[in-house]
């Protein structure tokens, strides 16, 4: 009986040192899990953003164009993430969408939303197959709804409206506003000045507008931007998703200039590559290091305006979203302007994309 009582001691001593080890490590785990995680990657030309909520969860807004499909990969895989649990399309432009069929196909996927609008593009149609083979839907968001797969972290759409109409595919761009906390971030896609005066005029919406950070307008284009808007967003940070030597001419000086008059930091990922912004709800830190894990986007001064992708491998040439211009490995892809550009230095046309 002693020695039963004795043993039983033993074991409730083990128990109990194994809940508590079992505290600390939950504890530990809930520590290094409590920050909001918004990653401007670096695409050259383009959008696309990762957000790590503090419970873990993926969600990708916008893919960057095709050019940077490798960039995104590698990062999305650097990041150890293995489902997205939301992807937002803002829009169905290609610097916006030009990955979206990949990312799909390589990563298990929760929701993807995308605003209510279509176009013929290449690019769009490779995307909505994608989503078709995985068995997905899309779904248009309200405006209004909180679309965030994290309850700590609040992601509302302030445009479009499910039922506008709009001449501009930009002006379709889902806006996204993220509060962690007392922090917040805005990401506008590519919504032009006519969208920024819209969300003005709801006062419901005009109240959320001011923000840590600001995901700038169309990459910074003096279409988007006006003063009003800036004024009330009132950003610490401005962050510019911009290609090198673009031949848009984004961002716009005027845009800077006003950016700068505000007192906004502005962080470019043509300057400073992939931009990491950390908030741990009370405070927003800006990792200025993570350039180091830059993506090897392409550089975009021999890249932007290209039509076509070469294999200097086979000398064969192609269009971008051939799905043989797609395995072709970085250190082989050689871009083109035009076909006689290609043809001229002895590269031969694709027999399945027929550029
Ligand atoms: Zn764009
Ligand atoms: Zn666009």
């Amino acid at each position: 009986m002693f020695v039963l009582l004795r043993i039983r001691k033993h074991i409730v001593s083990v128990l109990f040192a194994i809940a508590f080890a079992f505290s600390l490590f939950s504890f530990s785990f809930a520590a290094t899990q409590k920050t909001l995680n918004v990653n401007v990657i670096d695409v050259g030309q383009g959008d696309s953003i990762l957000i790590r909520t503090p419970a873990g969860k993926n969600v990708l807004v916008d893919s960057g164009p095709n050019t940077a499909e490798s960039a995104v990969l590698d990062f999305l895989k650097s990041k150890g993430s293995k489902k997205l649990d939301v992807i937002v399309v803002t829009h169905p432009h290609e610097d916006h969408i030009g990955n979206m069929d990949v990312i799909i196909q390589n990563f298990a996927v929760g929701k993807v939303y995308a605003p209510n609008v279509t176009t013929n593009t290449k690019a769009f149609e490779s995307f909505l197959l994608a989503v078709k083979n995985k068995g997905l839907k899309l779904t248009v968001p309200d405006v209004g709804q909180n679309i965030s797969p994290d309850s700590k972290v609040k992601m509302i759409v302030l445009s479009p409206n499910k039922k506008d109409k709009y001449e501009d595919l930009n002006d379709y761009s889902i806006v996204l506003k993220v509060e962690y906390g007392k922090t917040s971030f805005l990401l506008m896609g590519d919504a032009t000045s006519n969208i920024e005066e819209k969300i003005l005029h709801n006062s419901k919406f005009k109240a959320m507008l001011k923000s840590d950070v600001l995901k700038v307008g169309h990459h910074g284009s003096k279409y988007s931007s006006t003063s009003a808007f800036l004024n009330t967003v009132k950003p610490k940070y401005a962050v510019i998703s911009v290609g090198k030597d673009n031949p848009y001419g984004h961002p716009s000086p005027l845009t800077l200039s006003k950016l700068k008059s505000l007192g906004a930091e502005i962080l470019r990922t043509d300057e400073q590559g992939t931009i990491t912004i950390t908030s741990d709800g009370q405070t927003i830190k800006v990792d200025k290091k993570s350039s180091a894990i830059k993506p090897q986007a392409p550089p975009s001064s021999s890249t932007t305006g290209y039509k076509y992708i070469g294999n200097s491998n086979t000398k064969k040439f192609h269009y971008p979203w051939c799905t043989w211009a797609k395995k072709i490995t970085t250190g082989h892809r050689v871009y083109f302007k035009t076909k006689e550009e290609a043809i001229s230095k002895g590269y031969i046309p694709c027999k399945v994309c027929k550029p």
